[in-house]
């Protein structure tokens, strides 16, 4: 058994920017765990067709490594290129290890050590434990009757079947969120028929996507200052909008109503067109962006289906109105199950307390970070960091701040172990709650994934992201319970 000083989950942005800081700050001694068979996290596994960002290529990127974008809007090809980029520059392979999943974490009072297990039956001895897990990638898949009995093919997008001829192929999609409207676009024209059953339609603007001209790239390159200007105006530009979503929601009733009338001008169809209007507050659910997706749907071999699926059988999907539609391969983009962070790891703090237990009432944290009775655990991307208006690298890099910062704090002190106040937790849970309120995330009229099953949001973060950075500016020990050698 080896003992770590930190063992990192995933090595997506999270993983790989705690330990680029780590590395930074002259510690050595982390080990790097990641399920899949190369590191590179979410812009390595979602591999379908037109993978791509909705957050710009400058802005999606550590502040602190630059990149030569090809583009405005980064592609997963790009963004996978880029991590393995920092993987590399960072001289971060050697402290990772792949195929690796981390089955459990169990915390040992007395040592102040967390005992890591993986699938392959390795164990890790550690003083911190780091998940860089996020929150989207377990994917989520509908239950439906017969789902087991049909015989084409059947995926999630997040698992997409690189070796599947879709060639004149009729194909379901099942879900028409950020994903599918992605991938459809690719697929109509090689399919023969593109089944699409839609739920709840979405708000879809235009995405001021293009590639970058050799003169612009040439100045982000030999003009930091450019590039961080662009960037810092990119940034404000996105939180300039929680204003919309958090204060005045009405604002985006005003500009979704701009967003249907260009839906009413592509889509001339009355009964699709009626379809593709979402009823509830631009925003509720995450906006899209696209410019290829509605061209896409009018074409003559694509039907959005809106009954409601009743079963699946061995070649079909039959409606709940009765209708069968007969199809080679049903492809599930159903999204992720966001509200069950770190479901699949069984950890156990203090007490012999279990996470998933302790989350089944409600998933919190402190400052979406630290969890009361799971001491040395630093969760990236935990509960209410989620940010549905600007980029995430944001939070990720506020959150790597903070942890550092309470890494550094309790080496510096001999400190064994540090666990958030109970209280400290409950009040700040209150904040976040309390400013979810009148949000349009809350109030929206939607059922979206942010919410869990009782309606209360445990996934975004209520506000401005600069309140967040404010916040976790600093590693504030009075919030901690420290335990002492
Ligand atoms: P998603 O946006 O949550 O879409 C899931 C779709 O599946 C929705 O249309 C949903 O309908 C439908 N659905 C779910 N359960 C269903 C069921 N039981 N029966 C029928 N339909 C069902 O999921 P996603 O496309 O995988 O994307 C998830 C998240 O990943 C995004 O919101 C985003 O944060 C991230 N993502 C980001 C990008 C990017 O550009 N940065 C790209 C892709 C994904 P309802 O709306 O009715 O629930």
């Amino acid at each position: 058994m080896e003992t770590k000083d930190v063992v990192i989950v995933g090595s997506g942005y999270s993983g790989v920017c705690i330990a680029i800081k780590l590395k930074e700050a002259g510690i050595n001694n982390f080990i790097i765990l990641e399920k899949e068979d190369e590191l590179g996290g979410t812009w390595y596994i979602n591999t379908y067709p037109g993978a791509a960002c909705d957050v710009q290529s400058h802005l999606y990127s550590f502040s602190f490594e630059p990149y030569d974008w090809s583009r405005t809007f980064p592609q997963q090809k790009e963004l996978d290129d880029y991590i393995k980029y920092c993987i590399s520059k960072y001289k971060l392979e050697p402290h990772a290890k792949v195929n690796t999943t981390v089955t459990s974490a169990v915390f040992n009072e007395q040592e102040g050590l967390w005992l890591v297990t993986t699938n392959n039956n390795e164990q890790y001895k550690t003083k911190f434990l780091v998940t860089g897990a996020g929150a989207l990638n377990d994917p989520a898949y509908p239950e439906i009757k017969g789902m087991e009995t049909f015989e084409g093919a059947q995926f999630h997008s997040s698992i997409w079947n690189h070796k599947f001829n879709f060639k004149d192929k009729n194909i379901a999609v099942i879900g028409s969120g950020a994903s599918a409207i992605q991938f459809i676009p690719e697929l109509e024209p090689q399919v023969k028929n593109l089944f699409v059953f839609q739920r709840t339609p979405n708000w879809i603007m235009p995405k001021a996507d293009r590639p970058f001209k050799d003169w612009e790239r040439k100045l982000f390159l030999n003009y930091p200052i450019f590039r961080k200007i662009y960037r810092e105006g990119l940034y404000w530009g996105k939180e300039l909008r929680v204003v919309a979503f958090v204060q005045s929601p009405f604002l985006l009733k005003i500009i979704s109503r701009g967003v249907e009338k260009d839906v009413r001008k592509l889509v001339k169809d009355p009964e699709l067109q009626k379809a593709m209007i979402p009823n509830y507050t631009m925003g509720c659910k995450r906006i899209l962006l696209a410019n290829n997706y509605y061209p896409a749907i009018i074409k003559e071999n694509v039907k959005v289906i809106t009954d409601g699926i009743e079963r699946i059988s061995k070649n079909s999907i039959f409606t709940k109105t009765g209708k069968e539609v007969s199809v080679d391969a049903i492809i599930y983009a159903t999204g992720f199950k966001a509200t069950k962070i770190l479901s699949t790891i069984h950890i156990v703090g203090n007490e012999g307390k279990v996470l998933n237990d302790v989350w089944k009432e409600n998933v919190e944290s402190y400052l979406g970070t630290t969890v009361a009775g799971f001491p040395n655990l630093f969760i990236m991307v935990g509960p209410n960091t989620g940010v549905g208006h600007t980029s995430m690298i944001h939070i990720i890099e506020s959150q790597a701040k903070y942890v550092m910062d309470g890494i550094k704090y309790i080496l510096k002190n001999n400190i064994k172990s540090i666990d958030v106040k109970k209280e400290e937790q409950k009040e700040f849970n209150e904040y976040v709650q309390s400013k979810m309120k009148g949000t349009v995330w809350q109030s929206g009229g939607c059922v979206s994934w942010y919410q869990d099953d009782k309606g209360r949001n445990p996934t975004l973060w209520p506000g401005f992201t600069v309140k967040f950075r404010r916040l976790t500016r600093k590693f504030d020990a009075s919030k901690y319970k420290l335990v002492t050698k």
